[in-house]
C-alpha cells in the first residue's frame, strides 16, 4: 500500500519500478506527482508558480540578506530565523520542491548546501546543523520554489518552532556580512 511505500523503505517497495504490479495504484498516490523526467511521469506534474517568493528575491523584485551566491545557486538569511543564522539555500533553475527538481540541478544544489552549511557553522561558531526540506503543504512548504534550510544549533540550545517571530533586519544584516565574509 501507499503508506508503506513512503514509511517503510525495507519492505517490499524497495524492488518497485515504474509500471511493475504492485497493488499500488500509484495514480492515486501524492507520490506520483512528478513532473515529466520523473518515473513516476504519468501523474499530473506539480506546477511551478514563477511569482512565489523566492522567484521574486531571485528576479531582484524583492530584497534579501544574501550569504552566497554562484551561477546556480542563491543563499540568503531566513527572516523568521527558527536558530539563530538560519540560511535558505536556493537553486536558480525553477522547480517547485524535492518531488520536481531535475536530479542534475539537485546534484548541483546539495553540494552548495553543504559548501553554505560550512561557512555558516564556521561564520557562527556553530557545533553543528540542522537540515531542513519541505515538499508540498503536506510536509510543511510554505514557499514552492525549492530550498533547503540550514539551521546552525549550539548543544543545548533547541529551535524555535514555526512561525518564529521576524528578526531584526539589522541583526540579520550582522550576520549575512559575517558569513559572506567566509566567501569571500
Ligand atoms: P518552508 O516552510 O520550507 O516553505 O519555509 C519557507 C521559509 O521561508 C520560512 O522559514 C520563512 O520564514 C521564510 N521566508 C518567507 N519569506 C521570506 C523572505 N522574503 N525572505 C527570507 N525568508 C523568507
Amino acid at each position: 500500500m501507499c503508506g508503506a511505500f513512503i514509511t517503510d523503505p525495507l519492505s517490499e517497495s524497495i524492488a518497485l519500478m515504474p509500471g511493475e504490479a504492485s497493488g499500488v495504484d500509484f495514480a492515486k498516490s501524492p507520490v506520483t506527482k512528478g513532473g515529466d523526467s520523473h518515473p513516476f511521469s504519468h501523474a499530473a506534474p506539480m506546477t511551478y508558480d514563477p511569482e512565489n517568493i523566492f522567484a521574486k528575491i531571485l528576479k531582484g523584485e524583492i530584497p534579501c540578506h544574501k550569504v552566497y551566491e554562484d551561477e546556480q545557486t542563491l543563499a540568503f538569511m531566513d527572516i523568521m530565523p527558527r536558530s539563530m543564522g538560519h540560511v535558505l539555500v536556493i537553486p536558480k533553475a525553477p522547480a517547485r520542491n524535492l518531488l520536481d527538481i531535475a536530479a542534475d540541478d539537485l546534484a548541483v544544489l546539495i553540494t552548495r548546501v553543504q559548501k553554505v552549511a560550512l561557512g555558516v557553522k564556521e561564520a557562527l561558531g556553530a557545533d553543528g546543523i540542522t537540515l531542513q526540506q519541505f515538499s508540498e503543504s503536506a510536509g510543511g512548504q510554505e514557499v514552492f520554489h525549492i530550498h533547503f534550510h540550514i539551521l546552525p544549533r549550539w548543544d543545548g540550545v533547541k529551535m524555535l518552532s514555526h512561525p518564529a517571530p521576524k528578526a531584526d533586519m539589522a541583526v540579520l544584516a550582522e550576520q549575512a556580512a559575517k558569513i559572506r565574509a567566509k566567501f569571500a
